[in-house]
């Protein structure tokens, strides 16, 4: 059935807090390789139902399924991390008193002490894994730079760097272009499209612009459940999607 086909499978989630349900029955269903764009209004569920994927909150009822078959509900936040799920959150978390380079060692070690991992003497696979993740986030030519002496926009690439250096198989990244500048925007559709071509990402977003750029499947959430789905224009031409913007 679909399930077993899709990486990520949400059904009948619901999530109340103090008895108001901030995730109402919402399915979503995300194919291994799509990138998805999660959209609505403040307050429709978008970081609840984050926080119920990664398993920082546990649903009341439903189904979270990753891979088809591993069951999410079942696993803690650590667990989840490590079977390939990483999220970027809007605030970078770099660490600003190393560069560029010690931060993506630091990331690509995991659990390795601060000392042995900046000690370790890299191997050639670290070493071309480093080369990729710095082109892939446009900052092969700061690699020296302190994080500390980043732009905004590029302190968000390298904390999405520092994800990939744990390889996920699945990047649920948060507002990445809030504070950035139109063409550090611009960027980061395209460096999200190029991490997407091995990937699954999920995207929750407010700026149209951006998710146009993106040009990906939007799903607009309202009062904790799927409003619209499909194409942007498809959604933003939905009356009821119009009416909740526009309502408020
Ligand atoms: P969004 O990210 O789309 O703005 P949220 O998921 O943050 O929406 O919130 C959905 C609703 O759930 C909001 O009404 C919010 O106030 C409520 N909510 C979220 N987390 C909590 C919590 N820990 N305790 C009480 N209410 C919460």
């Amino acid at each position: 059935g679909a399930r077993r086909e899709t990486l990520l499978y949400l059904d009948g989630v619901t999530k109340s807090f103090d008895g108001f349900k901030a995730i109402n029955k919402l399915s979503l269903v995300l194919q291994k390789g799509e990138m998805r764009a999660i959209i609505g209004p403040n307050g429709a569920g978008k970081t609840t139902m984050m926080d119920i994927i990664t398993g920082k909150t546990k649903p009341d009822s439903g189904e979270v399924f990753f891979r088809g078959d591993v069951d999410l509900t079942r696993h803690d936040e650590a667990a989840i991390a490590s079977l390939g799920i990483g999220r970027k959150f809007q605030k970078p978390t770099v660490f600003e008193s190393l560069d560029v380079d010690e931060n993506l060692r630091l990331s690509l070690a995991g659990s390795r002490s601060v000392f042995s991992a900046l000690r370790h003497k890299r191997t050639v696979e670290e070493a071309a894994k480093i080369e990729a993740i710095l082109a892939t986030t446009r900052l092969t030519d700061k690699r020296h730079r302190l994080a500390a002496d980043l732009s905004h926009g590029q302190k968000q690439w390298l904390e999405i760097g520092m994800l990939l250096a744990q390889d996920p198989e699945l990047l649920l990244v948060d507002e990445p272009v809030a504070g950035m500048t139109d063409a550090e925007t611009a960027e980061t559709a395209r460096l999200l499209r190029e991490i997407a071509e091995t990937r699954s990402v999920v995207v929750v977003e407010h700026d149209m612009h951006f998710v146009r750029e993106l040009g990906v499947k939007v799903t607009c959430l309202h009062e904790g459940s799927v409003l619209s789905e499909g194409t942007l224009d498809h959604v933003s031409a939905d009356p009821r999607v119009v009416e909740v913007y526009l309502g408020r």
